[in-house]
């Protein structure tokens, strides 16, 4: 399940990009440079659907044509890109479509993998950074089955198709200083390509192309999450920041995707005894676990914010957080039961909590469409077409 885990990142750190559409073009939509490799030193490019052209940033004509399935092997020699043994200048190249009015129909194979857009190469650091250029909904037709099983019911996957869209916009310039957008990994959205395309995912984002969740006119921080295990959470209670749409929302279920950790009380300890001296553990002091209702050491979705380790010889205070990255655990929505010098810990869900519940997403689709998943989740947001085919 791990590919359906987004990491908590610094959201509020990413430059948003400001996205106007020209009304020249009624098929505009906005492209995304992701980054699929940093330091290469040899890289192979293959040209599908359509021919294509090798352009450099530093020459009008373009360095080479190829026709539909035929490859270039682009190498980094000193401060040059090398190809069939002679140095091109330029700081990037870029494989694009012969035609410019066939440019949707080009693909290309990065060593062997195949992506929709353009590729473009670019020198840096000793190595060459590859990236993919690609219209906003090749990306979201990729990167939503990585998200979420494509065949779960309809709803649930037309709601992930509208979140994975409007976080890869707002996400846009988070790796400025590498030279594109997004990663391909669970630090930005999963993306391996075409490869990931799927059937029913495709039918999903077209149902809601274009459309992107606004907060008064701005993209939201669509955040989403494996399972709430009973209840979503408020942002101040994860990142200390109160975000207006990213509100506790109940669930159809509670107690889901539950799991269970054993930590001897002597390990426990040892981790936590640069807070203080604890001694031998006596009790662990924790409110019970109560859904939607708060209490000093619990959140109001029922979240660990804070326990007490009580010892012979003192007791520290260890915060939610603290105890779920220290042990790996799926979530601070949990019990604690100190027996025979045994920490039992119960859980529920998986993941921060923010933001949309993907297996909440699923159970509620038995009576809301996509519309009212994504308004349940995101509180006070707009559904709005960014663009339109
Ligand atoms: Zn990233």
């Amino acid at each position: 399940m791990n590919k359906y885990l987004v990491t908590l990142g610094l959201f509020f750190f990413m430059l948003g990009g400001v996205l106007s559409a020209p009304t020249a073009f009624a098929a505009w939509q906005p492209t995304l440079r992701v980054g699929l490799l940093t330091g290469q030193s040899s890289v192979i490019l293959t040209a599908q659907g359509v021919s294509a052209d090798l352009v450099s940033d530093q020459q009008t004509e373009p360095v080479k044509n190829i026709g539909t399935g035929r490859s270039l092997t682009i190498e980094r020699d000193g401060s040059s890109f090398v190809l069939d043994g002679r140095r091109i200048p330029g700081q990037t190249l870029t494989l694009r479509a012969a035609n410019p009015k066939q440019a949707e129909f080009l693909y290309v194979e990065v060593n062997g993998r195949p992506y929709r857009g353009e590729v473009e190469l670019s020198l840096r650091g000793n190595g060459m950074t590859v990236v993919n250029v690609v219209r906003t909904e090749d990306y979201v037709r990729g990167t939503a089955p990585e998200e979420m099983p494509p065949t779960w019911p309809r709803a649930a996957v037309e709601a992930q198709a509208v979140a994975t869209r409007t976080f890869a916009l707002k996400s846009r310039g988070r790796h400025k200083g590498e030279g594109f957008d997004i990663c391909t990994t669970t630090h930005c959205q999963v993306y391996k390509g075409m490869r990931s395309e799927q059937a029913e995912t495709n039918r999903a984002v077209d149902a809601t192309y274009g459309q992107v969740l606004e907060y008064q006119g701005k993209l939201i921080d669509a955040l989403f999450h494996t399972d709430s295990g009973g209840m979503t959470e408020n942002s101040e209670d994860v990142w200390g920041s109160r975000v207006p749409y990213l509100r506790a929302a109940t669930e159809v279920q509670q107690r889901t995707q539950s799991w269970s950790k054993d930590i001897p009380a002597s390990t426990l300890v040892q981790h936590f005894q640069r807070k203080g001296k604890i001694g031998t553990l006596k009790e662990i002091r924790l409110s019970p676990l109560a859904f939607g209702k708060a209490s000093a050491d619990r959140t109001v979705s029922g979240r660990v914010k804070k326990l007490q380790l009580v010892g012979s010889q003192g007791s520290v205070q260890v915060t939610g957080d603290e105890l779920r990255n220290a042990f790996g655990l799926r979530s601070t929505l949990f019990a604690v039961r100190l027996s025979q010098g045994v920490v039992h810990i119960i859980g529920y869900g998986w993941g921060h909590g923010l933001g949309l519940s993907q297996w909440g997403a699923k159970a509620w689709a038995a009576q809301l469409d996509y519309k009212g998943i994504l308004a349940h989740y995101y509180q006070g947001t707009q559904l709005v077409p960014l663009y339109k085919k």
